[in-house]
């Protein structure tokens, strides 16, 4: 199938998804089309199909690709950040969806303030406590959010996961169920907390049955990375 199928068989399948929601709500789903891996010409494919959002996962090969991009188009990172990179990513990405430790967010807010800039930012949070995985633990949670929200120059939209790769991908759904209990708790207190990022090619539908309001979906729309 070609993007422009696959594309759209995603946006069916979010449609569906959003029919069986466990818990009926009246909210946009944003789908971040991943370009990781692929060249710019690919991206631009997508782009041009009507994929508004892209997530890349390293500073590096977005750095190579944006500049030549020539789209208009919001641009996440979804991978994990180093202290060390903090300075091109503020200035490539709208959205760093992958902030997990106080030592990055102060970093982060520096590295915005220095060019002025707002940035807006998720935590990424390891709910299934898996060892080698980023994201900030429960326990870690609200002192990482307390350190958010007092920078400056940085505004907290929302929380992003990455579920485990169980066989059975039905295992992930408590986990995206107790992501969106965890984003309804915080959500009321704040102002633009509006982003819940969870879900990617083969868990996505179960994803958005539970709550999910942001997904990030490569393989699916554009075929296996090399
Ligand atoms: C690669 C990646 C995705 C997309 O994965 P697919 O299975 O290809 O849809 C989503 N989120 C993150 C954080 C990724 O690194």
């Amino acid at each position: 199938m070609s993007v422009a199928e696959n594309f759209q068989a995603v946006l069916a399948g979010i449609d569906d998804a959003c029919q069986k929601r466990t818990v009926a709500r009246d909210e946009k789903i944003t789908l971040i089309v991943v370009t990781k891996n692929h060249g710019v010409e690919l991206m631009r494919e997508a782009i041009d199909c009507g994929a508004t959002d892209i997530g890349e996962n390293r500073v590096q090969e977005a750095a190579e690709k944006f500049p030549t991009l020539e789209r208009n188009v919001t641009r996440h990172l979804i991978g994990h950040l180093q202290t060390n990179k903090v300075k091109p990513a503020v200035k490539l990405f709208d959205v760093i969806q992958s902030v997990d430790s106080i030592h990055l967010a102060t970093a982060l807010d520096k590295a915005a303030a220095s060019i002025g800039k707002i940035q807006d930012v998720l935590i990424q949070v390891n709910i299934a406590r898996e060892m080698q995985k980023s994201g900030v633990t429960l326990e870690d949670l609200n002192s990482l959010i307390q350190t958010v929200d007092a920078a400056s120059n940085l505004r907290l939209r929302g929380l992003m996961m990455i579920a485990p790769n169980f066989d059975d991908v039905e295992n992930c759904r408590p986990l995206f169920k107790k992501m969106r209990t965890l984003f309804d708790e915080l959500k009321p207190s704040r102002q633009a907390f509006d982003f819940l990022s969870m879900g990617m090619s083969h868990d996505y539908q179960i994803a958005v049955e539970e709550g999910a309001n942001v997904i990030r979906i490569g393989t699916a729309i554009l075929g296996s990375r090399t």
